[in-house]
């Protein structure tokens, strides 16, 4: 238990950090280790917010100050366990809410070294389907963890796996500064969740709602519309996990042969076909702009 009398003094015991792991995660096991709350934890920090997840995504120089006194850490290491120097252009690939990934085999790891509920910053991020860290498939955080299953079982795209492996390298690729790219794969990954119309619904009269993607694999369109409302090329983090191999598989595909957009073009329709055009054309000079800032 902690009490004001330590208010003042680095906190006496503290755990050492998993592998990338969030500061908010790490932040939260030392509530739990000291058997308080997460927001009793962040007042008696004294960070001005009883909201530790508001750290991830924006952490101010007397919150610095103050954390790595009490967890006597370096500043600099502090930082890195946040998002705050995401570049602008990746910031909306972040998920703010619960983890939608989990790796099982690190999960069980870091059980076992005694960090139990560690979160890393890999299982926020949308363009992940692999751990970084072991290199094993991710799964859906809503899988019963005992099925042992990962989205490479559990994906309706797990037969596009491979793709869809590479175009997490790309982007990866692509945020760590790799300027041989003509578009931006972050900007194709908006491009390619553009809503459309298809000519033809089920009953063959009226028309069915479809996505870019959905000239790539016509599955997605069918998968995609029970839930229509949450695939939006203005909220890619809203996408089912379930349905993101089949985002990066596309990635990777027009990457490698960009002849593809005008194809995906040609079977999008009215305001669909504008924004498609748009965002392609943004992703080719977010491309450009990258190559000539470097
Ligand atoms: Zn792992």
């Amino acid at each position: 238990m902690i009490d004001d009398d330590d208010a003042q003094r680095p906190l006496p015991v503290v755990l050492k950090p998993v592998d990338d792991e969030l500061l908010s995660s790490w932040l939260e096991r030392h509530a739990a280790y000291y058997g308080v709350s997460g927001p009793f934890f962040a007042k008696w920090l004294m960070l001005g917010t009883r909201n530790l997840s508001l750290l991830d995504h924006r952490l101010g120089l007397t919150q610095v100050a103050r954390l790595s006194e009490k967890l006597r850490c370096d500043p600099i290491a502090l930082i890195a366990m946040t998002f705050i120097d995401t570049p602008a252009r990746s910031a909306e690939l972040i998920c703010r809410n619960r983890a939608p990934q989990i790796c099982r085999s690190c999960a069980e790891r870091h059980a076992r070294e005694g960090a139990s509920g560690a979160v890393p910053k890999h299982w926020r991020k949308v363009w992940r389907i692999t751990c970084p860290a072991c290199g094993a498939p991710l799964s859906d955080t809503n899988e019963r963890p005992d099925a042992g299953e990962t989205l490479r079982d559990t994906s309706p795209f797990a037969r596009v796996w491979k793709e869809a492996v590479a175009g997490e390298a790309i982007i990866e690729r692509f945020l760590q500064g790799d300027v041989s790219f003509d578009y931006s794969p972050i900007a194709l990954m908006r491009a390619l969740l553009v809503h459309t119309w298809r000519p033809c619904g089920a009953n063959g009269r009226e028309p069915a709602a479809g996505w870019a993607l959905g000239a790539i694999f016509p599955e997605f369109d069918n998968l995609a519309r029970p839930i229509k409302r949450r695939i939006n090329h203005a909220a890619v983090a809203a996408l089912p996990i379930s349905l993101r191999p089949a985002l990066l598989a596309g990635v990777a595909r027009t990457i490698a042969s960009p002849a593809i957009l005008d194809a995906v073009r040609d079977e999008t329709s009215l305001r669909g076909r504008r924004a498609f055009e748009r965002l392609c054309e943004t992703a080719r000079l977010e491309a450009q702009t990258t190559k000539e800032s470097h």
